[in-house]
């Protein structure tokens, strides 16, 4: 089966890993702009950042017959001090039309500051103006939830933003249902240590349904690792899911979304409805394996 990563930092990983995603299927991948374990010191490094994962990345995944996507934006980590913010944005738009920019993220909240929110409005705007997709990373643990409403509450509010054309990530049990209820698409974060086990994961599967929801390993600096979506896949398989629900969730669903974006060239073996018409909406285990 091949396999989508519809979130991972391959900047903070080893051509290893490339060969590793490669040989377990892994077909494409999608980097978001985020920290780089470390503040910036300067505007300009954003620059620099984003011309490595819009140029580098491409080739170094070439190398292992992957298609590597990314997303521009300032993240919510660095987004506090409101006037470097500013001065990220600015140049965003020069990198819109790369060929592998898939849109806006991962922008969202951090510590749901007030100047967070700002420039997470700014960048929604941004996105809107430039016909982008938008990615929102939802901030960890206890700040989750608050987090998570405050962001969709503006965007339910806004008036001029699809549903359909954003994704609302790290989702745990307790912000998917507001999520999903609102209509945004939703991923899932697998962490060796923090946020989703894959047990968890499929947990939430099995609840919410293979409708608008993918997962992945958000490789990155910290303890993870982008084998999380194989086991969160084996995950599935062992609890006896169907073989085409697999592949709803770990390779449809990401190429139904990104596919919005006409850059992103991997094609569903089929689309939303078909997967809907046949039952397949998760909550009860078909043993077929
Ligand atoms: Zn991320």
């Amino acid at each position: 089966m091949r396999v989508i990563e519809p979130h991972i930092h391959m900047v903070s990983r080893t051509t290893d890993d490339y060969a590793r995603m490669a040989r377990m299927g892994v077909v494409a991948c999608a980097e978001p702009a985020f920290w780089a374990g470390y503040d910036r010191l300067s505007p300009e490094a954003f620059r620099d950042y984003f011309h490595h994962i819009s140029a580098f990345e491409p080739t170094r995944a070439a190398q292992h017959l992957i298609d590597h996507y990314c997303w521009i934006c300032i993240n919510p980590k660095e987004a506090e001090d409101v006037a470097f913010s500013r001065e990220v944005i600015a140049f965003i738009p020069e990198f819109l039309d790369r060929p592998n920019v898939l849109g806006i993220g991962e922008i969202g909240l951090n510590k749901n500051t007030r100047n967070e929110m700002t420039i997470f409005e700014e960048q929604v705007e941004l996105a809107l103006k430039h016909g982008q997709l938008i990615l929102i990373h939802t901030p960890h643990l206890d700040d989750k939830l608050k987090g998570v409403r405050m962001m969709v509450d503006y965007l339910k509010g806004h008036g001029g933003v699809d549903p359909e054309r954003v994704l609302i990530d790290h989702m745990e049990e307790h912000t998917m249902g507001i999520v999903r209820e609102a209509g945004f698409w939703t991923g899932m974060t697998i962490y060796p240590v923090s946020k989703n086990s894959p047990a968890r994961a499929v947990d939430s599967l099995e609840r919410f349904g293979f409708d608008r929801v993918m997962v992945n390993s958000a490789g990155d600096w910290g303890p993870s690792g982008p084998e999380a979506v194989h086991h969160t896949i084996f995950e599935m398989r062992r609890r006896g899911h169907r073989p085409e629900d697999i592949e709803t969730v770990f390779y449809n669903n990401p190429c139904t979304f990104m596919g919005q974006c006409p850059k992103f060239k991997p094609q569903p073996t089929r689309s939303r409805e078909e997967a809907r018409g046949d039952g397949a909406r998760g909550g009860t285990r078909t043993r077929t394996a």
